[in-house]
Order: structure tokens, then C-alpha cells, then sequence
């Protein structure tokens, strides 16, 4: 057993060097200061492609908060090999700062099948963060064991494992999870692992400093943003999300998705899809004001990957779909502030944003991306 363990490292350690974690060819730069944002609030718009926020401006006639964040660039959407990516690999190069096949939930692309049984599993910025003492917590409209919240909470070889995943997120230290309700996740086997099982708004305004809480929603109001079983909306889970996580003075780490822009992309349902954008931004909206108020927090907004192929008629003056899946074409990226090492207009890699977010914590770039 102790010899197929070093096996394991050797090979994983060979990984890590074919695939050049360390040192990637960069387009952030060393113009930030180590340690200045103790707290950062990773928000992903799963499938939000920059046309599907054009359309999602025309078809509501809204403005976009994350539109006035003072960096406004792009990244690439890349999966292990392939120009082409799903929301668990997209996740994974944003939690993991690696590449790996599509489906599969941050282990490593070479021996996924060896690695995601072992220890040796790339650890995610979450994980990273909460180990030295941060909070960390997961907000998402997905279902909580949904690919997104996954790649940042759990290992598997594939998105589909829903009971290794949930059993993975039960494991982790993190203080919040909270989404759409899950199969496998129940009022017994949360207070098992010490979580605090809520399913309802009125559960979690009620929740106090230093609590740790599961939530399992109704994943059709957080869809379709309604609210027939007292569900929070995004902005809502993100703010109390805040609230919490901020009561730590080590900082946090706080990840929250809209998923349901990709769902609605992918049925070319432009009312809802439209609809999931504008809400996602109300949740943008609330972080950068938290942010803007502390001083100490940084706000990223981008994507895994585009989603529905959205096109422009200039004749028509109107937005359309032109596919029911992911786009190739790169995806925004807005940071909230100019000193953070991302600049406007210069395209980053996916994988390099949580490397970046771990060298602004202070971690060093020998910690991250890393084994966990
Ligand atoms: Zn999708």
C-alpha cells in the first residue's frame, strides 16, 4: 500500500511537471499587492458569454453592475486538450488552476482514474483557503451538487457520481454550501458531519456568526426565480453569505454561481436566460457594495464558458440563438479593482484566475495550483 502511495506521488509529481502548473505563460501581472485583499468573492455566470449579457441589457433594458468594475477583460475556455469545455472542467480551471477532460471534477487528466480514488487530487482555492484559516463558502442557483459548486468542493472522475460528490462536500470544512437541493443530502447526514440543515429564506436569515450550514432550496424558484417555498434569491443568499463569512478575521473565500443562464441558453428560453443574468448581477451587485464599503475585498466576475451561440441581427435590431450548446469564444472576466494584476483588455487563461486570486491571498505560487 505504502509503495503504490509513491507511486501515486511520483506520478503525480510528473503530472504536475509535463502540464507546467507552476510559472504558466502569463498575461496577469506581478502589479498587486500581497496580502491587500484578505477577503475574494469568486462569481461565476455559468454560460454567461458576452452577448448573452448584451442581449440580457436589450431584452430588460437593464444596466449591469459588473459592467462599471474598473477591469474588464477576457478568458479563454479551454479544457484539458480541447478548445471546447463543460461547466465541471470550466470549474475545475477555476477553482484547481489546471485543465482537465470534460465531466471530470478536479482530479488530475493523466491518471484520473488512480488520482480521484487516492489522496493526490489537485486542491481547489477553497480548500486552499479554508486550510489556512479563512472561511470558504459555495453559493449557487445550481443544485448544490451541481458541476460548478463541485469543482470547488469535490474530486470525482465525473460530474454524474451526485453521492461521491455530495459525500466529498459533507467532508469539507467549508461554512457554507448552499443551493438547489441535492439527492443525496438530508437533514441526518449533514448534522452527522456538523452542518446546520436549512431549506427555506427564514432558515438562513436566522443563521448566526459561525455557524456552518448546508441549504437545499427549490431548485425550480431558484431557476425561475420565483418564490413558492420561501427561497432566496441570489442577491439574497449572497449577501447573508457575506454577513457570515466576514465575521472571520482571517478573511474568506466566497464562490457564487449563476447557473441557470446556461440551462435557459441551452433550451434558447431568451425570457429566462435574460431573466438569470440580470438576477445574477443583483448578486454582483451586493458584492461589489460589501466590497466597496470594506476595503479589504476583492470582487472577480467571469464565466466557465458561453453558452446558445447568441448573435446579433442588425437589421431586426434583436439577439438569437443559434445553438443549444457551449459556445468557444472567450468569456468576461471584470475585476473590481486595478491593483489585483489583471488589466483591462488583456486576455488571461482560465486557469490562471485562481492561481492569481491564491498569489494575492499570499500563498506563493509553489502552493497553488498544488496537490492537496
Ligand atoms: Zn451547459
Amino acid at each position: 500500500m505504502i509503495i503504490i502511495k509513491k507511486l501515486i506521488s511520483i506520478m503525480t509529481a510528473f503530472v504536475l511537471m509535463l502540464y507546467g502548473f507552476v510559472g504558466l505563460s502569463s498575461n496577469v501581472s506581478d502589479d498587486y499587492t500581497e496580502g491587500k485583499y484578505k477577503n475574494v468573492i469568486l462569481m461565476i455566470g455559468d454560460g454567461m458569454s458576452f452577448n448573452n449579457l448584451e442581449a440580457t441589457k436589450a431584452v430588460r433594458g437593464v444596466k449591469l453592475a459588473m459592467e462599471t468594475m474598473p477591469v474588464k477583460t477576457n478568458s479563454d475556455i479551454n479544457s484539458f486538450i480541447l478548445p471546447y469545455t463543460d461547466s465541471a472542467a470550466g470549474g475545475t480551471a477555476l477553482s484547481s488552476g489546471i485543465r482537465v477532460w470534460v465531466n471530470s471534477l478536479a482530479v488530475f487528466p493523466v491518471n484520473p482514474v488512480i488520482t480521484s480514488l487516492s489522496d493526490n487530487v489537485p486542491v481547489t482555492i477553497a480548500e486552499l483557503a479554508k486550510a489556512n484559516g479563512k472561511a470558504a463558502g459555495i453559493v449557487t442557483t445550481d443544485e448544490t451538487s451541481g458541476a460548478t459548486p463541485s469543482a470547488f468542493s469535490a474530486h470525482a472522475l465525473s460530474r454524474t457520481l451526485e453521492k461521491d460528490i455530495s459525500k466529498d462536500q459533507l467532508k469539507t470544512g467549508f461554512d457554507l454550501i448552499w443551493g438547489g437541493a441535492s439527492e443525496s443530502i438530508n437533514e441526518e447526514n449533514t448534522a452527522e458531519n456538523g452542518w446546520t440543515y436549512i431549506d427555506s429564506e427564514t432558515d438562513m436569515m436566522a443563521l448566526e456568526e459561525g455557524s456552518r450550514s448546508f441549504a437545499q432550496f427549490d431548485f425550480d424558484d431558484l431557476k425561475y426565480v420565483k418564490n413558492e417555498h420561501d427561497t432566496p434569491t441570489i442577491a439574497e443568499m449572497t449577501e447573508k453569505a457575506i454577513d457570515l463569512l466576514s465575521a472571520d478575521e482571517d478573511g474568506f473565500f466566497l464562490m457564487v454561481e449563476g447557473a441557470c443562464i446556461d440551462k435557459h441558453a441551452h433550451d434558447n428560453d431568451m425570457e429566462n436566460m435574460t431573466l438569470s443574468a440580470a438576477e445574477f448581477d443583483k448578486a454582483v451587485a451586493a458584492a461589489l457594495a460589501f466590497a466597496e464599503k470594506d476595503g479589504e475585498t476583492l470582487v472577480v466576475v467571469t464565466a466557465d464558458h458561453g453558452t446558445g451561440g447568441m448573435k446579433y441581427n442588425a437589421e431586426k435590431d434583436e439577439y438569437y440563438f443559434t445553438s443549444g450548446s457551449h459556445d468557444l469564444d472567450n468569456v468576461p472576466v471584470f475585476v473590481s479593482a486595478e491593483d489585483a494584476g489583471f488589466t483591462t483588455g488583456s486576455e488571461v487563461e482560465n486557469r490562471q484566475i485562481p492561481v492569481q486570486i491564491a498569489r494575492i491571498f499570499g500563498y506563493g505560487e509553489d502552493m497553488f495550483p498544488a496537490v492537496k
